[in-house]
């Protein structure tokens, strides 16, 4: 067991993960080590902090990220790599809670934000291996009718037909285990490299200017006037506006607005390289895949065909010490044929999950201090789409901000006490619920 301060400490035992290891390291500023004055301050280098960046500078604000630790060390760097549309709640959940003409913005903003991330890849040729699919496995029987019902909702009322049902026979076919009845495909979804998107977009920001320290965590911020002071060890930054992007790793700078998300860890591995024609004997076209359990295991393959494979959770500030069997587990009983294969890395990483797992945006000190967080495990695309909203709610326009930002959050009660405790007690409920159901 491993237990730092901060939450973006908790990763310091660990070996390299396999994302890690297909990257070279950032040409940045590396620390921050004097005072600075600047338009807008950006703590958190993941891919909220990165969009926020590459959006403000090109609207012609002077910008300095500040990441404690590297660029895509937090949930941007280390996550499955589903780039999936929509919300992490199915839409008609959000309808029940938002009403219908809520529930399609916030529709339309998810399709928007797969786009962007498949048109920033595009221009700046990102080599982050972009694969189109995404499978939802069914491992109960309700799932099969709320996979139709899906199916025919979000072709009545949202024109979308990108999704296809499996039969019990068919998603056998596609996924070689025996654990699934059905399966649901979304076209609209796709998988890739994360932290290699991140590191990409990073240098984009830097293309346009963005002064990018790492080794830099911020302490505290403070409100100064109608500016905003941004204190580090080793400089002190004055800035007009700040944007706060630590996501499950925020700890005490956003004060009591840590309570509003549970912090959760989640750990994935990557096994030796399978090659193609085993791994498609695996995942016969290559999706990425997560099943339907409250706990899920969602997998895919690399662009070098590691099964990378994840699932499994703890709710302690404290990550598991071996990962490697935690996770192997769930994946030999998914995929018995994997029982001698090699793992190669493993890995875990911090997510923020809000009560009604929608994000959560918004604002403080006299709206001198943006913050987007809470994405509850579907942040891929909605981090990049957060940056670029955040951009435009800064630059004056406020409308998509607030479709978000209006979006009413429960606290976790007692939060800064409790809410480790009390998510535990939860989970154990599921993790209870998924066994009997399995
Ligand atoms: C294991 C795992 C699997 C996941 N799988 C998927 C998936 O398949 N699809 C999907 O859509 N989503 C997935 N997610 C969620 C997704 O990765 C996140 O929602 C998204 O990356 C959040 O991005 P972010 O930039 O907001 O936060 P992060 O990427 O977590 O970045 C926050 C950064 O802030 C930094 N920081 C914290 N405190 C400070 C400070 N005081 N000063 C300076 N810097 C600080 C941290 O070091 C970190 O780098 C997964 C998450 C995890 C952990």
């Amino acid at each position: 067991m491993f237990n730092k301060n901060q939450t973006y400490e908790q990763h310091d035992n660990e070996k390299i993960s396999f994302y890690r290891s297909s990257v070279e390291d950032l040409n940045s500023q590396d620390q921050l080590t004097s005072d600075i004055d600047v338009d807008i301050c950006i703590i958190g280098g993941g891919l909220t902090g990165i969009s926020s960046a590459i959006n403000l500078s090109k609207k012609g604000y002077s910008v300095i990220l500040c990441e404690a630790r590297k660029i895509g060390w937090g949930a941007s760097g280390r996550n499955g790599g589903q780039l999936g549309i929509g919300m992490r709640k199915d839409q008609f959940t959000i309808e029940k809670k938002l009403g219908l003409k809520h529930a399609k913005e916030l529709w339309s903003l998810g399709l928007e934000a797969v786009e962007d991330v498949k048109n920033l890849i595009k221009e700046n040729e990102i080599d982050c291996h972009l694969v189109n699919g995404v499978m939802s496995t069914a491992c109960f029987e309700k799932d099969i009718d709320e996979y139709k019902f899906e199916i025919e909702h979000m072709a009545k009322n949202y024109d979308f037909e990108g999704y296809k049902f499996f039969n019990k026979e068919k998603i056998r076919e596609e996924i070689n285990s025996k654990m699934y009845l059905a399966g649901l495909l979304n076209s609209g979804s796709y998988h890739l490299n994360p932290l290699k998107l991140t590191l990409g977009l990073a240098k984009v920001a830097q293309k346009n200017n963005v002064k990018i320290f790492e080794n830099t965590p911020i302490e505290k911020i403070k409100e100064e006037g109608d500016r905003v002071q941004v204190m580090s060890k080793k400089g002190l930054i004055r800035a007009n506006q700040v944007v706060v992007a630590c996501n499950g790793y925020l700890d005490s700078i956003l004060g009591s607005k840590k309570n509003k998300f549970m912090p959760i860890n989640n750990y994935v591995v990557a096994t030796e390289s399978l090659g193609e024609k085993r791994a498609r004997q695996i995942i016969k076209n290559n999706y990425a895949v997560c099943d339907t359990r409250f706990i899920i295991d969602y997998y895919r393959f690399s662009e070098d065909w590691r099964m990378i494979f994840g699932g499994g959770e703890t709710f302690t500030s404290n990550f598991v010490k071996n990962a490697t069997s935690f996770v192997s587990k769930r994946m030999t009983k998914v995929f018995p044929q994997l029982q001698n294969v090699k793992i190669d890395y493993s890995w875990g990483g911090t997510l923020a999950i809000t009560v009604n797992r929608l994000p959560h945006f918004g604002t403080l000190m006299n709206n001198k201090v943006s913050y987007a967080f809470g994405y509850s495990g579907h942040g891929l695309a909605l981090s990049v789409l957060a940056g670029k909203l955040i951009g435009e709610n800064i630059h004056g326009d406020h409308e998509r901000f607030k479709f978000f930002s209006d979006i009413n959050h429960m606290s976790i009660p007692l939060g800064s006490i409790f809410r480790r405790p009390i998510y535990s007690s939860a989970i154990l409920y599921y993790k209870i619920r998924d066994y009997l159901n399995s």
